[in-house]
C-alpha cells in the first residue's frame, strides 16, 4: 500500500531534503507552494518530477480543507513558515497567522474529516529563548523573545491540545538550527559559506559579520529530517528535541570555512554593528537523549564536514556560474 504525505514548505530548505527522503521510501509526495511563489518549485531540482506540486495558500483554510480531503493523506509534514527571525519583526502579525494559523488551520481540517492522518509541525529552539540552563530537553520551560518564537510556541502548543483533546497523532520537534548548501544566504553559515567561496575565487574580498562570539548547536538538514520521519512512526504521537548537543561559535565557523579553503578569515572578516541582534541568548544547545532513546536517532554529520560540504558546493557552485558571488547584504 502506498503512503501518501502532504509537505507544507516543500520548496524551502527542509522541504527538498524530507521530499527525497519520502521519495526514496516509496512515498507518494503532495507539496503545497505560496500561489505567489510558484517558481520556486525549480528549487526541488530533480525531485519535481516526483512530487505532486499543489499552490494553496496556507492562509485559506478552504482550500486547506479541499487539498486534505482529495488527498487523506497518511501523514502531514508542515514546515511552511517565514523562517529567517529578524524579519518577524516587520510583521508580528502576519508571522502569527502563517505559522500559528497554519498549523491551527491544518489540525482543523483533520479534525473535521475525522482523518487518522499523522501529523508533524516544525516547532523551534528559538521557543526555549531567553534559558537559563543548558542543554535544553523537553521539559525546559519555554521563554520566546521574538514574534517567530511566539508564534511557532503557540502552534506548538496548538500541536498539543489537538492530541490531548481530540486524539489526534500530532507531534512537534523543536528543531535546533540546521543547514545545509540549500539554505538561504541570509542565514550565517550560508553568508560565510559564500563569502568565503567567493574570496577563494577573487570575486570578493571582505565578509562583513556581526557578534562572533555568538554560539549556535548547527546541524545538517538531511539528518533532521530522518528523525522528523522517524518521529510520525512511533506508536504514541510525542513531542522531540532534535539537535546535536554540540555548541560552536560564530568564529569558529568562520575559522572552519575559510580554514577548508586555507584562507586566514582574519584578513577578510570585519564586525558590522548592524549584524549584531540585541535580543538573543547564546545557551541554545540540545540534550536530544530522548530521539535518541525513543527514535534511535542521533546526527550522522560532523559540523566540520558540513562546513565544508557547504563551502565546497558554494565553490562549486560560483565557478559554473550557477550563483552570483557574496555581495554585502543587509541583516
Ligand atoms: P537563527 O539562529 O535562526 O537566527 O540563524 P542565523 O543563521 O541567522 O544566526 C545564527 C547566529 O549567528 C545568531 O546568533 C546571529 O546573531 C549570529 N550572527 C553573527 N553574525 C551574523 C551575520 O552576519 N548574519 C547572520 N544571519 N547571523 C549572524
Amino acid at each position: 500500500m502506498i503512503r501518501t504525505a502532504l509537505i507544507t514548505g516543500i520548496t524551502g530548505q527542509d522541504g527538498y531534503y524530507l521530499s527525497r527522503l519520502l521519495l526514496e521510501k516509496g512515498y507518494r509526495v503532495i507539496g503545497l507552494v505560496a500561489p505567489q511563489r510558484r517558481n520556486n518549485i525549480v528549487k526541488l531540482g530533480n525531485l519535481i518530477e516526483q512530487i505532486e506540486i499543489y499552490p494553496v495558500a496556507l492562509t485559506d483554510a478552504v482550500a486547506l480543507l479541499e487539498v486534505v480531503e482529495q488527498f487523506r493523506p497518511d501523514e502531514i509534514y508542515n514546515l511552511a513558515a517565514p523562517s529567517f527571525v529578524p524579519d518577524s519583526w516587520n510583521d508580528p502579525l502576519g508571522t502569527l497567522d502563517l505559522i500559528t494559523g497554519s498549523a491551527t488551520r491544518l489540525l482543523a481540517a483533520i479534525h473535521q474529516l475525522g482523518l487518522t492522518t499523522r501529523v508533524f509541525e516544525a516547532s523551534s529552539s528559538e521557543m526555549f529563548g531567553q534559558v537559563d540552563h543548558a542543554p535544553q530537553d523537553e521539559n525546559t520551560p519555554f521563554r520566546p523573545m521574538n514574534p517567530y518564537a511566539a508564534a511557532k510556541l503557540h502552534a506548538h502548543w496548538m500541536m498539543v491540545h489537538h492530541r490531548q483533546r481530540y486524539g489526534l497523532f500530532a507531534c512537534s520537534g523543536i528543531l535546533y538550527n540546521h543547514e545545509s548548501p540549500l539554505r538561504l544566504p541570509n542565514f550565517v553559515t550560508r553568508k560565510v559559506s559564500l563569502a568565503a567561496a567567493s574570496i577563494k575565487l577573487g570575486l570578493s574580498d571582505r565578509l562583513e559579520m556581526g557578534n562572533l562570539q555568538a554560539k549556535r548547536d548547527w546541524g545538517y538538514a538531511g539528518d533532521y529530517v530522518e528523525a522528523i520521519w522517524r518521529m510520525l512512526q512511533t506508536n504514541t504521537p510525542e513531542d522531540y528535541v532534535i539537535g546535536t548537543g554540540q555548541l560552536h561559535s560564530v568564529q569558529n565557523l568562520v575559522e572552519t570555512a575559510f580554514g577548508c579553503l586555507d584562507l586566514d578569515w582574519t584578513r577578510y572578516v570585519s564586525i558590522d554593528s548592524k549584524f549584531i541582534r540585541s535580543d538573543e541568548h547564546f545557551q541554545l544547545v540540545a540534550n536530544p537523549a530522548k530521539a535518541k532513546r525513543d527514535l534511535g536517532w542521533q546526527p550522522q554529520m560532523t559540523f566540520a564536514k558540513l562546513i565544508e560540504e557547504m563551502v565546497l558546493t558554494d565553490l562549486d557552485r560560483l565557478r559554473s556560474g550557477l550563483i552570483a558571488p557574496a555581495v554585502p547584504q543587509q541583516p
